[in-house]
Order: structure tokens, then C-alpha cells, then sequence
């Protein structure tokens, strides 16, 4: 699944970028203990992270502690560079409900080394993506409640009202650094309730009025 089928191109379009956030929504920066920040941390996950409805998260052996973050995305349809922040919710195409998984072990190690956040964040399977809702049925993307439930027991529960940087000012700052390309993707950030992940599990994510999306979680080896 490094292919999406965009609403507004009717073909296959290669995703080619994962584009994320940090710490976007403030009750999640306190839990990690971090400041909110001043301006976007962004970081970039491979396609080959990419899993899709109904698939399998890999836990990988390096890590013993991975975790769910439950995210809104925001699909590019209409590429740009420098994309005005009034403008920029013109070029999604569609958005989905993602997680953003994550081997907090491995993070934990390399903020304390000051190493990229790379491996932590972009082993194969950790970029389940749900299916994508038209742009067009999003009425305002920042009105959103975002929900995660972990073998039906709810872990996550958060509004998109509550991020520090909405999804148009992330795209015009994320322009202003990158080229956007159709197939793009941006996950927003996660709100808090972020917690560890089993072998067995299964992990429901749900935005209102999104079809859910749903993974299990495995052990490798
Ligand atoms: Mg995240």
C-alpha cells in the first residue's frame, strides 16, 4: 500500500512522503513531559510504513515498548510550495483516521542523545492509514473527535479543536520547507492517552463520520 486511490484523481497516486507532527496537542506534550512548542516539530516517516484497513502492525524486535498515537491525516490532492495558509485546505483531497506508532524506547534513547527520531518512528507497519474520506464531506477538519480503543476499551478520546497548530497553518509551514505532491500524506499529532501495545491486540481508530479503521497488532519472531 505505497499507492492511494485520491478521490479527486480517480488513479493510483504514489504517497511518496509521510510528513508528521509532534506534539501537537498540549495535554500530549505534558504527558511526555515536554513543552508545547513554539513552531511545528515535524518529522518523516518511509511509505513502506504504510498498512491499511484490516492488516497487521508489526512489533519489531528492537523495541519492547511500542505505542498507539491516533491521528487525523490529511491527504495532498493539489501539490505547492509555499502554500498561503488560507489557501491551503484547498489542496487536501481527502483525510483519514492514522496512527502514528511509535517505539517510545527507542525515541526515549535518542532524545537523550540528540539522535533523529527516524527508527523510532518508520519501521515497516507503523503507519497504519484508515480509508479515505473526500475532502469534500469534511466540513471543518479542526471539528473533529478522534477516538483509539485497544481490544474495545477506550485509550484515546480527543477533539481536533485542541491542536496547537491546525491542519492549514501545518501545511503552509510544511510547504515553506518541502515541495507538497499529490499522494502526500500529513499526520496531525496525537492526543494524549498514548499507551503500549501487545501482541494479540486489536486497535480500532475512529474520527466521526470516517469509516473506522482497524489493525491488529503482532510480534515478530
Ligand atoms: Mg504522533
Amino acid at each position: 500500500m505505497i499507492e492511494l486511490l485520491l478521490p479527486s484523481h480517480g488513479r493510483d497516486v504514489a504517497v511518496g512522503k509521510i510528513l508528521c507532527i509532534g506534539r501537537n496537542y498540549a495535554k500530549h506534550a505534558a504527558e511526555m513531559q515536554s513543552e508545547v512548542p513554539e513552531e511545528p516539530i515535524v518529522f518523516l516517516k518511509p511509505s513502506t510504513a504504510l498498512v491499511g484497513h484490516g492488516g497487521t502492525v508489526i512489533l519489531p524486535p528492537q523495541s519492547q515498548d511500542v505505542h498507539h498515537e491516533v491521528e487525523l491525516v490529511a491527504v495532498i490532492g493539489r501539490g505547492g510550495k509555499n502554500i498561503p495558509e488560507e489557501k491551503a485546505l484547498e489542496h487536501v483531497d481527502a483525510y483519514a483516521v492514522g496512527l502514528d506508532m511509535t517505539a517510545r524506547d527507542l525515541q526515549a534513547e535518542a532524545k537523550r542523545k540528540g539522535q533523529p527520531w527516524t527508527v523510532a518512528k518508520g519501521f515497516d507497519t507503523f503507519a497504519p492509514l484508515g480509508p479515505l474520506v473526500d475532502a469534500r464531506r469534511v466540513r471543518d477538519p479542526q471539528n473533529l473527535e478522534i477516538r483509539l480503543t485497544v481490544n474495545g476499551e477506550v485509550r484515546q478520546q480527543g477533539h481536533t479543536r485542541d491542536m496547537v497548530f491546525s491542519v492549514a497553518r501545518l501545511i503552509a509551514y510544511c510547504s515553506r520547507i518541502f515541495t507538497l505532491l499529490p499522494g502526500n500524506l500529513l499526520y496531525t499529532g496525537t492526543p494524549d492517552g498514548v499507551g503500549p501495545v501487545r501482541d494479540g491486540d486489536v486497535l480500532e481508530a475512529q474520527i466521526t463520520g470516517f469509516p473506522v479503521l482497524r489493525v491488529k497488532v503482532r510480534r515478530n519472531g
